[in-house]
Parts: structure tokens; C-alpha cells; sequence
């Protein structure tokens, strides 16, 4: 068994004694010093992303690697394999967590400089579940600041992640680190956020499986808020089994988290292979375009997605139908096209509001400059320790919730995230006109795009999301599944959105689709491997 297991085969191995959490992690371990080449740090005056990339060749998934918790936890989980106790469901599966959760006793960044010191005094919900059930981390990956980006480039802590795919191009974002981490082979599941696509755009990129429960489904204990009525934590795995174990361990109330709902979890890895027999997948025009406005004209400008994204989900539209499912096409999603402009109005305000606490006195950054008076240490410290995207957030959403503002902008945009949430609800209602348990579509526009390409573009980076917000502002599930790669080498995906907590519904049918493909894709093999050459996937 080496770093290509999944989690599956992993935590079967080690509960039968077959191998030990440490065998594992070494394996694990052999393979980060292979691929990761240097961990992303806060950058040095005069220090150049690309000269540090370039020096040190290597996906740059990790910011802060836990290799002493990672060996105390595979010594635990051999320990209760010795004396014949049960080590759990992910028993010495090696784990990577998103740097926006918290993990007791390590540094938590959110990849800012802001938090570059702050060492958390406990454990998001999520990730302790995992531990509980055997899990070892392997340490905390790079993401975009605050989860502010959809490329992983906006991090403090450089040389951002690169795709394992194509080193040239990027990872996708927010959860960068964790896309390129699994993809990379180091470690089968890593713990992401989705706010507004933030697994599943990066597990699209990268080709790996990456599921945005609904809201409230697991707790949001721990993880450091951007936008608190859309932020959700899921899984981006190699394989859609390891990601509905993943699920199947965070879900559930949480006495931490008021928002955590108390609805039972079904059993995911019984029902997801009950097959798509039966089931009603819809297919929407409005999800084969993205609609934005050019900022020179001001027009509202309509693009088609990538044609081989597209011909893509036509694909796996028919190969649902052969496995019984009825496709059902043409159905509207007449709001679509004001997801952005209202996630961009919301998500500052609600921003704005959570970035508030970063000032100097309780966590993390101080300006090291000498200060008059409070309000100049509060001042110098948030304008040295936060990057662009947090100050431009914070500005955008001071101004729209403003008093003489607020009417035209923010609560004309919780009008209209409503009526996104309708046009879902009329899809999916049992006795409405469509009577739909799963839409299908694209998960981005495009492949990954390379490093530099839309960085700085704030507007247009945001695009990329057109596809993923609408499953945000209606809190409803969604998850990106790989469909191949294309002629290049890029990942290419299709998404799945479901009714409120019908992540089973999700699950089913990625995991029918899945079978068809063949199983996951291989663990893309960035660097040479050492007997020179390009190593094959398994
Ligand atoms: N690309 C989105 C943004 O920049 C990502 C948000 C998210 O899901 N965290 O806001």
C-alpha cells in the first residue's frame, strides 16, 4: 500500500492489522518530501513568489505540516489496533485540514499575515469527529486569505499552491491547498470550506471530488468565518467513497454550533450504491453560460462555457439515462446570472462585519511600529497585517450595509438571493411542474487557468463562481465530480446539486458515475519521479 491508497482501502488495512498507521504515514510522508517542495511561508522583503517556485520546484500545498501530532496520533491508532480495540472508520488514514479551521495546539493562519502567530486552543468539530475515527493529520494547507479567491494566489503565505496537474497553472480556490494535496497524492481526504464554491472549484481544477453539504449539515465549531450564513465545511477526496465516509463522520448536531442541524445522518456509504434508477436529473440552459458585466461598456456581456466542460455533462447525462435515470432538459434557473452581484453584495457585509475582531489586542498580529493611542495600533496593525482582498471586502461591505446604502444594495440583494432559492425550490418541490431529486451541470467555465492569468481581476475572478454560488445562496448540496482529463492534461468536472440535506441523493449519483468512469482518476505525478521520467498513475 503506498501514498495512491484511498481511505477506504487504508483504514481496511490497518483495523485488520494488515499494516500499521505508521507504515502509512511514513509511505505518506516519503511522498511529501518527494512532491511539496517548499511550504508556503510569510514572504521576505525583496522575496519573489516565482524565483522561491522556481528554486524549489513542487505543489506548495502546506503551510504549517503536523508531523509530531501526525506520529503521536498513527502510534495511538497502532496501540488500540495492538490491544484489540476498535480504532475507528478512518483508522491511520493520513488527512490534510484547510488553514481557515482549527486544530488545538497548532498555528492557524487563514493565509494571513494577520494570524500568522496564532496557535489555536482547540479543535474544530469537524476535524476532532475525524481524529476520533482514527484519522492522522498531516498538517494545515494554504488556501486564499480569509478564503477570499478562487485561485489560491492571495495567500500571505508563498509560493502559493500550484496544480499537480500543471505546475503552471493554479490549484483554483479558496480550499487551494487541499485540491492540490489530494490530487498530489499527500494524503486520500483533506477538510475544506465552501462559501461560494470553495471546495468545489479547486476539486474541479484539480480533478477530485469535492462536496459543499447543506448548510448547517456539519458544524461550523472552529472554523474561522467569512461569511457565516453561507459558510459551510466538506470533504475533497480522491474518490466519492472516501468523501461520503468523510461526510458521514463531520455531519451531525453539534452542542457548539446552534446552526449545526439536529436531523439524523443516513447511512451515505449504504444508500450512495442504490444506483440512479428512477431518479429525475434535470439539466439547465442557464448553467451552459455565464452572464457578467464588462466593466469598460458596462453592458452585460453573456459567455459560453468551455465546449469540452460541456460536451462533458451531455456525456454523463446520457450515461446517467442508460443506468435508468430520466434526464430532464431545458429546465429554467431564471436567477442564476445575479448570483454574484448578490454574493457580492452579502458575503462583504457579513465580511466586514466577522473581520472586525482582528485588531491587534486578542490574537495573532500586532504592528511592531511604535503607536500613539489605540486607534493608531488598531490602524497599523490592520493595515499591515491584512492584504488586499480582507481591505477591499472590508470597504465594499461598510458601503453597501451603510445606513443611506443599505436599501439599494444589501437588502435588495437578500430579496433576490430569496428568489434564487425559489427558483431551486420549484425544481425540486415533489408536486411542482419539474419534480427534480438532482440538477446536473458544470462545475466551472473553464479548466484551470494559469498562475497570473486572472489574478488582480478581482471582478472577473469572482466570475468563475457563477456556477457554485447559486447552491450557496440557496444553502442546498452540491458536489464536483471528475470527468477525465482533457486534451492538455487538465481535469475537467461535472456538478450535482440536491434538495436540502439530500447529500444521499449526491452521492448516489456521483458514485454511479464514478463506476461508469472507472473509478477515481490517478494521483497526478507532478515531478519526475526518481528513477528519472514521468511515472504512470496506477
Ligand atoms: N471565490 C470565492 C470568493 O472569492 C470563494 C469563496 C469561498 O467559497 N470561500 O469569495
Amino acid at each position: 500500500m503506498d501514498y495512491t491508497a484511498t481511505a477506504w482501502e487504508i483504514a481496511r488495512a490497518v483495523r485488520a492489522g494488515r499494516m500499521s498507521a505508521r507504515e502509512v504515514l511514513d509511505a505518506f510522508l516519503e511522498r511529501m518530501s518527494r512532491v511539496e517542495g517548499l511550504s508556503g511561508r510569510l514572504l521576505q522583503p525583496g522575496e519573489d513568489p516565482e524565483a522561491l517556485h522556481r528554486a524549489h520546484p513542487g505543489v506548495h500545498a502546506f503551510i504549517t505540516p503536523t508531523l509530531e501530532r501526525a506520529r503521536r496520533q498513527a502510534e495511538e491508532v497502532d496501540r488500540k489496533v495492538a490491544a484489540g480495540q476498535d480504532p475507528g472508520p478512518l483508522a491511520g488514514v493520513p488527512i490534510t485540514v484547510k488553514d481557515i479551521l482549527t486544530v488545538e495546539g497548532t498555528r492557524t493562519t487563514a493565509g494571513s499575515r494577520i494570524l500568522y502567530e496564532y496557535i489555536a486552543p482547540y479543535t474544530a468539530t469537524a476535524i476532532a469527529r475525524l481524529e476520533a475515527a482514527g484519522a492522522v493529520v498531516l498538517g494545515k494547507v494554504n488556501l486564499d486569505e480569509f478564503t477570499f479567491g478562487s485561485s489560491g494566489e492571495s495567500t500571505a503565505y508563498q509560493p502559493a499552491p500550484r496544480n499537480p496537474w500543471d505546475l503552471e497553472r493554479v490549484p483554483g480556490g479558496s480550499s487551494s491547498g487541499s485540491a492540490a494535496a489530494v490530487a498530489a497524492g499527500m494524503g486520500p481526504i483533506s477538510i475544506g470550506t465552501d462559501t461560494a464554491g470553495s471546495i468545489r472549484q479547486p476539486a474541479a481544477f484539480c480533478g477530485v471530488v469535492g462536496l459543499k453539504p447543506t448548510y448547517g449539515r456539519v458544524s461550523r465549531y472552529g472554523l474561522i468565518a467569512y461569511a457565516s450564513s453561507y459558510d459551510t465545511v466538506g470533504p475533497l477526496a480522491r474518490s466519492v467513497t472516501d468523501a461520503a465516509l468523510a461526510l458521514q463522520i463531520m455531519a451531525g448536531p453539534d452542542p457548539y454550533d446552534a446552526t449545526a442541524a439536529t436531523r439524523p445522518v443516513p447511512d451515505y456509504l449504504e444508500i450512495m450504491r442504490q444506483g440512479v434508477q428512477g431518479l429525475r436529473i434535470g439539466l439547465s440552459p442557464d448553467m451552459f453560460r455565464i452572464t457578467y458585466v464588462d466593466q469598460e461598456t458596462g453592458q452585460l456581456v453573456e459567455t459560453r462555457i468551455d465546449p469540452e466542460i460541456e460536451q462533458a455533462v451531455y456525456r454523463a447525462a446520457d450515461v446517467l439515462a442508460d443506468m435508468g435515470a430520466a434526464i430532464v432538459d431545458g429546465v429554467p434557473l431564471p436567477h442564476l446570472p445575479y448570483g454574484i452581484p448578490v454574493y457580492f453584495v452579502v458575503s462583504r457585509v457579513e465580511a466586514a462585519s466577522n473581520l472586525h475582531r482582528y485588531d491587534g489586542v486578542k490574537y495573532g498580529f500586532r504592528t511592531p511600529e511604535p503607536v500613539t493611542d489605540f486607534w493608531d495600533m488598531y490602524r497599523k496593525t490592520r493595515g499591515q497585517g491584512f492584504g488586499l482582498q480582507p481591505k477591499v471586502r472590508i470597504l465594499m461591505g461598510m458601503y453597501v450595509s451603510a445606513a443611506q446604502y443599505s436599501q439599494r444594495y444589501y437588502e435588495r440583494a437578500l430579496r433576490v438571493r430569496t428568489l434564487i432559492r425559489q427558483d431551486f425550490q420549484r425544481l425540486f418541490d415533489p408536486h411542482g411542474p419539474y419534480r427534480l431529486h438532482l440538477l446536473l451541470g458544470p462545475t466551472t467555465p473553464t479548466p484551470a487557468f494559469r498562475f497570473g492569468e486572472v489574478y488582480g481581476d478581482t471582478v472577473l475572478m469572482q466570475y468563475m463562481d457563477q456556477l457554485l454560488v447559486a447552491a450557496n445562496h440557496a444553502g442546498i448540496p452540491a458536489v464536483s465530480v471528475p470527468a477525465g482529463l482533457n486534451e492538455q492534461g487538465l481535469p475537467l468536472s461535472v456538478q450535482f446539486m440536491a434538495p436540502d440535506f439530500r447529500e444521499d441523493l449526491l452521492l448516489r449519483a456521483a458514485y454511479a458515475y464514478e463506476q461508469f468512469r472507472g473509478g477515481p482518476l490517478p494521483v497526478a505525478e507532478p515531478m519526475p519521479s526518481r528513477e528519472g521520467g514521468k511515472k504512470a498513475g496506477p
